[in-house]
């Protein structure tokens, strides 16, 4: 074989690769929109392969097609949700850690940050206190983190089987593909940003497995969504 047919060979082994790579992304998009938009879920491991592997490069590609990159952590959050929801209820609530950000907590909180997260003193100001009071009494290990370092050390020093995580969908869509090996379910916040932040407090209750009579006198009509958001399309 010469230089010359071996460089064409391998042109056309990038060509072909770079068409495969990009029917992919274009079906793995197509079928996140359907999950979102229609909550029709095909080809979950397909979904969850090219959102592992190709991560920055589907955001890109769905900004390229005049998609909002969000979009990328939607799909990667409902169908992670979708795929471990059956195990996830078949585990105790004693073997399932609750993790919350500490952007929720109302500005005027007295809470102090310790090594495990901020110890929330139950003041119910903000619907830290009410989700943490109810989870415990429950049996969950309730954490309040301000961001990933935080998460590591709770993977290396506690024992558990399940997550309910509630963060931005960005926050989220990677925490749980760091829990892979973990049942998880993601409650996404319906305003995200730094500080006074905001989830549909009844959808947390609704994956801890409260019923909606009992939520709803648990939480105030103001610190719900009527509509819960992650079923919105972006
Ligand atoms: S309930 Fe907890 S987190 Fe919320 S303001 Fe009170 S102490 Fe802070």
């Amino acid at each position: 074989m010469t230089i010359a047919e071996f460089y064409q060979i391998f042109g056309q082994v990038v060509l072909a690769a770079g068409i495969l790579l990009l029917i992919l992304l274009s079906v793995t998009l197509i079928l996140g929109r359907m999950l979102i938009e229609k909550d029709r879920l095909v080809f979950p491991k397909l979904l969850l392969f090219t959102m592992d592997v190709f991560y920055g490069l589907f955001k890109k590609f769905s900004e390229s097609m005049g998609v909002d990159g969000k979009i990328v952590d939607h799909i990667g959050v409902e169908v992670r949700n979708k795929v471990n929801e059956k195990h996830f209820k078949e585990i105790e609530p004693k073997d399932t850690i609750l993790v919350l950000p500490h952007c929720l907590r109302h500005l005027e909180c007295e809470a102090k940050l310790e090594t495990s997260g901020l110890a929330c003193k139950n003041c119910k100001r903000c619907v830290i206190g009410v989700l943490k009071e109810k989870g415990e009494k429950m049996g969950y290990t309730v954490f309040i983190i301000p961001g990933s370092t935080f998460l590591k050390k709770i993977i290396e020093q506690n024992k558990f089987k399940a997550v309910i995580g509630v963060a931005c969908f960005q926050d989220l869509n990677l925490g749980m593909m760091k829990l892979s090996k973990f049942s998880c379910q993601g409650v996404p916040l319906l305003r995200d940003g730094c500080v006074s932040t905001k989830v549909d407090s009844r959808a947390v209750l609704d994956t801890m497995g409260v019923k909606l009579k009992e939520a709803k006198k648990l939480v105030p009509k103001s610190s719900c969504s009527e509509i819960p958001e992650r079923r919105k399309s972006i």
